[in-house]
């Protein structure tokens, strides 16, 4: 499968480096063309004021808005997350993409703890914990009816999945557990085969 990896700012080459490792085509998009010739997308951790105001400047905020409603599997980590959300709760306004059903509080697990690491039961995945590293990491603090909760910390969602989107508050990519990866790709695999028998 090819899958994009959104490229304008964050960390991009951990997550195309996973992609391939798991015997993927990974490319890096940044600009909306490059967005038609992938099969699903991942949005990586970053600074999302910046994010925004590049996606924008790249014109590719309305496209990736397009693309994603009308069902492109998207993967999305930290910043990512907080671009997809319906909402941020503490920062002035920024605009959002409110393509999943969440609400935001930017740096929300607090200024001294900047980073740290949890052990996280995720559902699909068993007894075996995962490490999860958060990095001034979003918290979500509303979800929809329709969004599924796969794991939390200190009884607050840090991952969650809406129809073709997952998102999670922390970076997967930073550790050398693939399952979510893979889980993801699952899920690409799965609407792929979905659209074919459709046709
Ligand atoms: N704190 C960042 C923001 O609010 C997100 C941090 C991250 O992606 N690791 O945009």
């Amino acid at each position: 499968m090819k899958i994009g990896v959104l490229g304008i700012q964050g960390d991009i080459q951990e997550h195309l480096a996973v992609i391939r490792k798991l015997g993927h085509e990974a490319v890096w998009i940044r600009e909306s063309d490059a967005l038609k010739t992938v099969e699903a997308l991942i949005m990586p951790g970053g600074e999302s004021t910046t994010m925004t105001k590049l996606l924008k400047r790249f014109a590719i905020w309305e496209p990736l808005r397009k693309s994603i409603n009308s069902g492109m599997p998207v993967f999305a980590t930290c910043a990512g997350m907080i671009l997809l959300s319906s909402g941020i709760e503490n920062y002035p306004a920024q605009d959002t993409l409110g393509v999943l059903d969440v609400t935001i509080e930017r740096n929300g697990y607090g200024r001294q703890v900047d980073s740290f690491e949890a052990d996280l039961y995720v559902n699909y995945f068993g007894d075996v914990p995962f490490r999860a590293v958060f990095i001034r990491a979003p918290k979500i603090a509303t979800t929809g009816k329709e969004v599924e909760v796969m794991a939390s910390f200190g009884g607050t969602p840090v991952l969650v999945r809406e129809r073709n989107i997952i998102a999670a508050s922390f970076h997967p990519e930073l550790t050398d557990d693939v399952r979510l990866q893979r889980y993801f790709l699952d899920m690409v695999g799965n609407s792929i085969e979905d659209a074919t028998s459709r046709m």
